[in-house]
């Protein structure tokens, strides 16, 4: 009866329950398809973008804000930097050119540090029951160890995939990312990583540390058993980097053991060296960058043309002297030492008892005693840096309250910081704020079109309000929409 009904009303009852069932039939096996698949679709599959040739009506650092200006780009670099022309006939629906309409462009942004294995451990639903109590760096220790027992390939795919997106989103083009090896993980987190890195190659450049958090000679079997797998991971193909943490072993003289060894191992297999030193501000406690750089000198890092030596947080180095300062530069003379200050876990993390805070003073270090220098995230959404995002210049914007660089200058040296000077202490090359021919076509566009006198006109703007609006450019072409 009511297909009669149905059928004088136009609708084929038959032919419907058989498009129903083709449907019911089709999301089965979409759902099983999802279930079984690989990785997700590449980025580039979904949004093609060919090399973009123009970038036409930019404001630039350094320039005028009332001029504007034609980048023109060819083999991934700049090619010419013209005066706008306002009635170029490439304005319009090619799509290798991008019409910026009067928006900042600036270099690009960087990581010098970032650890991609444990970050958003604080919001994924699968770390809920960890969350913090104390906010003290042995609490961080333990939430991060019982996180890191549960660390399985979903879970630090997920997370790590978000962290580089988000970073992308951010004006990103270059990172290095910390993956730990030890006992607990084995080769889980670096295993995720070089998937990682491979997925993103496109988009971004991502230098994988295969990193020991965990003591090298302390612990029950003296470290042997780490070892191993440090030097296996360090073969590893796509590993750039080989890292420790000195400061976690037992005492000092292990600590120099792990630094002895690990630099021996970046020597010999030819990769930058990245230790994670000094994270106490303990003044009785000597300083372990003096035998750092005794032991590193010892190896004729130069005359061997050791890669670069990359020194993360040294908190302790917030209580030299200036004749401390001045000695640390002379001792470092020749060696391709760089520092990376990491203010949003160290301002969390380090304080005296009496409440005193400590990060390196980056700023004075590069401009006061010509040290090279950078700032970085560090970590995203976990106990050791439980507030922040994945934008370097959240950082800079940071920094300039923490060393007081409210001036166009200061800003300046702040935005190089999670830019050039990121780069430069991770042995990338690095374009600086006066942008020029030959110059690599890595930049970040800030705000959208047409947002009137907000828009950020000046890096100073930037630094201040960074805002979250922004396209991504490497290698000549667009990473973001
Ligand atoms: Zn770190």
């Amino acid at each position: 009866m009511a297909g009669e009904y149905l059928a004088a009303n136009g609708i084929d009852l038959d032919a419907e329950m058989a498009k129903t069932q083709f449907e019911h039939d089709f999301a089965n096996k979409a759902a099983q398809h999802i279930k079984t698949r690989a990785p997700p679709p590449q980025y580039s599959d979904v949004y093609p973008s060919g090399p973009l040739r123009k970038i036409v009506g930019v404001r630039l650092p350094h320039k005028p804000p009332s001029t504007l200006w034609d980048i023109s780009i060819a083999d991934g670099k700049i090619f010419a930097i013209d005066s706008h022309a306002s009635n170029s006939h490439d304005i319009g629906h090619n799509p290798s050119v991008l019409v910026a309409s009067g928006r900042l462009l600036a270099p690009s942004l960087c990581h010098a540090h970032i650890h991609l294995d444990k970050c958003f451990l604080l919001q994924d639903p699968k770390f809920a029951d960890l969350q913090i109590e104390d906010g003290d760096f042995e609490e961080a220790m333990t939430l991060t160890s019982k996180s890191k027992s549960r660390f399985e390939e979903d879970d630090l795919l997920r997370r790590g995939r978000q962290l580089i997106e988000e970073s992308i989103h951010f004006g990103v083009t270059v990172m290095r990312a910390f993956v730990e090896v030890d006992e607990e993980v084995e080769f889980k987190c670096l295993d995720a990583g070089l998937t990682l890195k491979k997925e993103f190659e496109k988009r971004c450049e991502i230098q994988i540390c295969a990193f020991a958090q965990l003591p090298l000679f302390s612990g029950d079997d003296g470290g042997e058993e780490i070892r191993k797998l440090m030097t296996a991971a360090a073969h590893r193909e796509g590993v750039d980097v080989i890292g420790s943490t000195p400061y976690v072993e037992e005492d000092e003289v292990k600590m120099k053991m792990n630094v002895r060894w690990i630099s021996m191992m970046a020597l010999f297999n030819n990769k930058p060296l990245d230790l994670h030193l000094d994270y106490h501000l303990d003044q009785s406690r000597e300083p372990m960058i003096w035998s750092v750089l005794e032991i590193i000198k010892g190896r004729n890092w130069v005359e061997r043309n050791g890669k670069s030596i990359t020194l993360g947080h040294c908190t302790r180095l917030t209580q030299f002297s200036a004749d401390d300062w001045q000695r640390l530069k002379e001792e470092i003379g020749e060696l391709p030492v760089s520092f990376v200050g990491l203010p949003m876990s160290d301002l969390f993390m380090m304080r005296t008892e009496s409440g005193v805070r400590g990060t390196l003073p980056v700023p004075e270090m590069i401009e006061k005693y010509g040290l090279n220098a950078a700032i970085a995230v560090n970590n995203v959404g976990n106990a050791f840096t439980p507030q922040g995002n994945c934008d370097p210049l959240s950082v800079a914007s940071l920094g300039v309250a923490v060393y007081h660089a409210g001036s166009n200058k200061g800003a300046e040296v702040l935005y190089e910081c999670v830019s050039s000077r990121a780069k430069a202490a991770i042995g990338c090359p690095a374009a600086s704020l006066n942008l020029a021919v030959g110059d690599e076509a890595d930049f970040v566009l800030f705000d959208r079109i047409n947002v009137g006198w907000r828009c950020r006109k000046s890096i100073k703007e930037a630094v201040y309000d960074g805002g979250q609006s922004r396209q991504t450019i490497r290698n000549g072409k667009l990473t973001t929409y």
